[in-house]
């Protein structure tokens, strides 16, 4: 994959699933298949988010960063940003979002599932952990998840959180191709992208970056 794929700039590396989903070209057949697997033990298993472009991380970072979208703390309160400091507020975005350019979700062979039909009647997809967690709405989906996604090369790099970014059970990840994304995102691609973009909290985002580099985005399962 090029840098600019990588770093969801541009969208060579994709297939159009839908009018909203996107997901890398390579990662259709598998997802289809383990879609398919899904089927026959009687789950629906639908793409919540696929592919996210750089400029949309962009928009989410910033709004988070200049306090236009709550900021939560990692049991889900609302944190008040006046008392943060910059550091903070940094650490606080970064538990939840990716830093634009840096999301899995720019490669495609990431995304977010779950199962429309499992949803409650009125009830809105979240995307928290309660929802996949025992006694959750997609607690038995996540099980089979669980047994059967590795057979199709899915698994999951967010399972356990681990000192970076939050537990997130939706997220699954192609690892045949993810792997090599990782390894190709290097410090130098990611300082060189921040600095040329308007991204909030940018001078302290490079001074950070080794850390953050560390902590966020090489700390997966
Ligand atoms: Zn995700």
């Amino acid at each position: 994959m090029q840098i600019t794929e990588l770093t969801g700039q541009i969208e060579t590396h994709l297939t159009q699933l839908d009018a909203r989903t996107a997901i890398h070209s390579d990662v259709v057949a598998p997802f289809l298949a383990l879609q398919e697997s899904a089927k026959k033990a009687g789950f629906n298993l639908q793409i919540a988010s696929g592919f996210r472009s750089f400029e949309r991380q962009r928009l989410i970072w910033n709004n988070k960063y200049a306090g236009k979208a709550p900021l939560l703390n990692k049991d889900e309160t609302p944190l008040d940003t006046e008392q943060l400091s910059e550091l903070e507020k940094l650490f606080a975005i970064l538990h939840w979002s990716a830093l634009p350019g840096v999301s899995r979700h720019h490669w495609g062979t990431d995304i977010d599932i779950y199962d429309p039909s499992l949803l409650p009647q009125g009830k809105k997809l979240q995307l928290v952990c309660s929802e996949y967690q025992q006694s959750g709405y997609f607690f038995e989906l996540n099980q089979w998840l669980s047994e059967n996604m590795g057979t199709f090369g899915f698994y999951r790099p967010y399972q356990t959180y681990q000192g970076g970014v939050a537990a997130e059970p939706w997220h699954i990840s192609y690892r045949p191709i993810s792997q090599g994304c990782l390894e190709k995102l290097t410090i130098d691609v990611i300082y060189d992208l921040i600095n040329k973009n308007n991204v909030l909290g940018k001078s302290l985002i490079c001074q950070q970056l080794p850390m953050i580099y560390k902590q966020y985005i090489c700390n997966i399962n």
